[in-house]
């Protein structure tokens, strides 16, 4: 289970929504166990996708190397970690796609947001095990 706070959900269906026709990333920071994940604090960063890689940033993103290290290394100085990574899915539905599978990292969750002509309608979590996706329970509710 991953648990956020209300403000953080907001957070990042605002930003979903502010990016929309285009993917939105952010990646989460926060502490985790073996059963439950705790988020800290949402980081919005830029979609770094470049067009002259194929496709665009309606159905691609890329969070840049230097994001996820500044991130990553200020967490740590807080005692916290990179936990997981969102972006959103501009007209279709919030589950993983192929290339979000062939991307992904073990024990991160990849939280996805659908969004509907410029309208949030659902987030989801997911975790890799034994190779794909699973969906992991999402709570939102104060600390
Ligand atoms: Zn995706």
């Amino acid at each position: 289970m991953i648990t956020l706070s209300p403000t953080q959900l907001a957070t990042l269906q605002r930003h979903a929504e502010t990016c929309y026709p285009n993917e939105a990333c952010a990646l989460i920071v926060g502490r985790s166990d073996a059963n439950a994940k705790i988020v800290d604090e949402v980081v919005i960063v830029e979609n770094a996708w470049q067009s002259d890689m194929g496709h665009s940033q309606r159905d691609r993103y890329l969070i840049a190397p230097r994001d996820i290290a500044r991130v990553d290394r200020a967490a740590s100085q807080r005692g916290l970690d990179l936990i997981g990574v969102f972006h959103s899915h501009p007209d279709h539905p919030s589950q993983p796609s192929a290339t979000d599978l062939a991307q992904a990292w073990p024990e991160m969750s990849y939280l996805i947001a659908a969004v509907y002509a410029g309208r949030f309608t659902t987030l989801q979590s997911w975790v890799l095990q034994d190779e794909v996706f699973v969906e992991e329970a999402l709570r939102s509710h104060e600390p």
